[in-house]
């Protein structure tokens, strides 16, 4: 039995309905799917009514967007009380900032003659968590790019016209958060943001697991996680971080993540809810 516990829909900058994901999923004979889009989980309800139908296991998850030490990072929430008021609330203010990023971006691009509205890219998008790959489609769509990766190189990259810096929260306020909300804390893909000097901190912090497994983290990459997830006593996770259609072929299937791993993540999650629950 295996799961993908990194999955992104339409409820962010994915390309896929939870209904899309779950089938691809059930394609792939995959046991349990956890639903992690970009700071919301809004996409968690229809993909647990398709997971049930289909059979499949369903964690309910969310990525949020944190930084430490001036370094961008990911931090996955499993297992979490989807209708928590104080998550809830946090992943508004997240909503408000990225939509007024949104707006920012479109003005820097009409400053270098770039005739975009921020309108079109709300429509595109038509999600409460938009993003940069939602202005990169609307560069296509308008004819102003022919391709997602150009929209990136000349405009929305970090130091290109475009690029708007990101209001994040810091690292232990994305783990303190996951955990009032019941859930289990995990450090996503270390490898692509070269993470490792901020694991011992966020351990502390009381991070719960890291992404060891990853489409984008070689075997090395893997193996070397394995070790400090051993070495600070983390958890082991893993997932395709498949976005659907934006880079061509959907992503879901290419990591394959060992049932065992999901035991773990839920005997975490049960004492979280419990400690949750006194505090
Ligand atoms: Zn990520
Ligand atoms: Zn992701």
């Amino acid at each position: 039995m295996f799961a993908d516990l990194h999955l992104h829909t339409c409820f962010s900058d994915g390309t896929f309905s939870p209904e899309e994901m779950v089938s691809h999923g059930q394609q792939h004979g995959l046991s349990a799917l956890a639903l992690t889009d970009h700071d919301t989980v809004e996409g968690c309800v229809r993909a647990d009514l398709a997971c049930q139908a289909a059979g499949i296991e369903f964690i309910p998850g969310t990525e949020l967007t944190a930084e430490q030490e001036g370094n961008e990072l990911h931090v996955l929430g499993y297992l979490i009380d989807i209708q928590h008021p104080g998550l809830l609330a946090e992943i508004a203010k997240f909503q408000t900032v990225r939509q007024n990023r949104i707006r920012e971006m479109v003005v820097r691009l009409n400053q270098v003659r770039v005739p975009l509205t921020a309108e079109a890219v709300f429509a595109l998008a038509n999600c409460r968590s938009p993003g940069r790959p939602h202005v990169a489609r609307a560069l296509v769509q308008a004819g102003l790019c022919t391709s997602l990766d150009e929209a990136f190189e000349r405009f929305l990259k970090k130091s290109r016209p475009a690029w708007v810096p990101n209001f994040k929260m810091s690292a232990a306020d994305a783990i303190h958060l996951i955990h009032q909300a019941g859930g289990v804390a995990v450090l996503a893909h270390p490898g692509l943001n070269h993470a490792d000097e901020v694991i011992p901190g966020m351990a502390e912090a009381g991070l719960d697991g890291i992404e060891c497994f990853h489409t984008k983290h070689s075997t090395a990459t893997a193996e070397h996680y394995l070790e400090l997830a051993d070495r600070f006593h983390l958890l082991v996770t893993g997932g395709s971080d498949c976005h659907g259609l934006n880079k061509g072929k959907p992503l879901i299937g290419s990591v394959k993540l060992p049932y065992q791993h999901v035991e773990k993540l839920k005997a975490k999650a049960a004492e979280r809810k419990s400690a949750a629950a006194i505090k």
